[in-house]
């Protein structure tokens, strides 16, 4: 078995490494249109199952999961700490995003543009809006828009009315773990895709992008990385090593086919899956998998803070503005809100980068000058938010499992 999955994390690595290769020989020949117009197509394929196969297993898993804690008091502890360490992590990632952003800045390395002629338009978020959207009026539309928060919601409250309602709690509750095997058969089924889909993706945004792409950009994302690995390294290395008790070489292996497609689907939903299947393969316990995992997902995006962080100061920075210290608290924030507001799809950061903007008075048409290149930010967020929820996975499973060896 361990053979066979090592081997689709590497199938998914060379077909990502074919892809980079396949995309620099497309641009330099000019045929991003070809790769857009007959590979791209297999790319979203790949995604959309991914995206079909997501509402049930989020649904499911975090259902099942509910019920696998067996009471609602322990799902009040994990729940709890698990959302203690998101927001935490989350804000810690943010900060080092305005500490690296802040070093470039000072060094005189972020442009101070003419902006005038913008056109980008961004829609902006408005904080209260999105706190009551986590409530659904209506059970079906989370479920057909695939909207996560509200989805969780029902997800959360049908695990507990299955918890409180006795023997026909059983029954319903077993339905729901059946439906939860299918669906983890259907989705072992769509990862067996992987490779082709991430080698199509990869080809048509380097055939697409090309060098230029990066551009004068080119810093702003070089900033955005360093704080995305030293967030790796430093937070998630702590962490795995002094939370998890395991190595962070060992957690960055197992975890690598989840990183790896993450990092060409730019998006935590669709990349679920296989977080899911890495992590327990890790030795996460499935319980914990299945509820921190989907919840995850969906609030907690470490990456997306970052870059909130830094491309504030970069737009702050190109409209003349030097941002107070105050001001930063600000942004540390409602970036941590925002984060937890962006949905795990493919650019949904860049749309809540609005309200963090907004917050400290910037204008929202500066989205305008990173948006060109929201992709590549969007690839290394999307890495980072999804592994942050597997260390958090693995720390509550290390928990769980010393209280139960405990009670033995
Ligand atoms: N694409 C990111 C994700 O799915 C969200 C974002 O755009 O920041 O995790």
């Amino acid at each position: 078995m361990s053979s066979r999955k090592l081997s689709l994390g590497v199938k998914i690595f060379i077909a990502m490494i074919l892809g980079i290769v396949v995309g620099i020989i497309a641009y330099q020949l000019g045929w991003a249109s070809y790769t857009t117009t007959y590979l791209k197509p297999v790319g979203t394929i790949y995604i959309n199952l991914l995206k079909f196969i997501v509402v049930p297993v989020v649904l499911f898993s975090i259902v099942t999961g509910v019920v696998a804690l067996k009471d609602l008091r322990r799902v009040g502890s994990i729940g709890g700490k698990t959302f203690v360490y998101y927001i935490c992590t989350t804000a810690i990632a943010i900060i080092i995003g305005l500490f690296f952003a802040n070093v470039f800045k000072n060094l005189g390395w972020f442009p101070k543009l003419e902006t005038t002629d913008l056109v980008y338009e961004a829609k902006s978020s408005d904080l209260s809006k999105v706190i009551v959207n986590i409530f659904p009026s209506n059970i079906l539309s989370p479920l057909v828009n695939a909207d996560m928060l509200p989805l969780i919601v029902i997800a959360l409250f049908l695990g507990a009315g299955i918890l409180s309602a006795g023997e026909a709690g059983q029954r319903v509750g077993s339905l729901i773990s059946d439906m939860n095997d299918v669906t983890m058969k259907i989705l072992m089924m769509i990862i067996g895709f992987s490779p082709i889909g991430v080698f199509a993706l990869m080809v048509d945004v380097v055939a697409v992008n090309g060098a230029a792409i990066v551009g004068s950009l080119a810093l702003v994302l070089l900033v955005a990385y360093i704080a995305y690995i030293v967030h790796v390294v430093v937070v998630y290395g702590l962490s795995v090593k002094f939370l998890s008790k395991m190595s962070p070489v060992a957690f960055v292996k197992g975890m690598s086919s989840a990183m790896i497609t993450a990092f060409t689907t730019t998006s935590s939903s669709a990349t679920l899956p296989l977080t899911i299947e890495c992590s327990n393969n890790l030795g996460a316990l499935p319980e914990v998998s299945s509820f921190v995992l989907p919840l995850g997902a969906t609030i907690n995006m470490d990456g997306t803070a970052i870059y909130m962080g830094v491309t504030s100061i970069f737009i702050a920075s190109c409209y003349g503005v030097d941002l107070t210290l105050a001001q930063m608290a600000t942004i540390v924030l409602t970036a941590t809100i925002a984060s937890i507001g962006t949905a795990g799809v493919s650019g949904a950061g860049m749309i809540m980068l609005a309200m963090v903007l907004e917050s400290v008075n910037l204008p929202v048409a500066g989205i305008a000058l990173i948006a060109g290149v929201d992709k590549i930010f969007d690839m290394g967020r999307t890495t980072l938010n999804i592994t942050g929820d597997a260390t958090c996975a693995m720390w509550i499973s290390r928990l769980e499992k010393e209280k139960m060896a405990k009670k033995e």
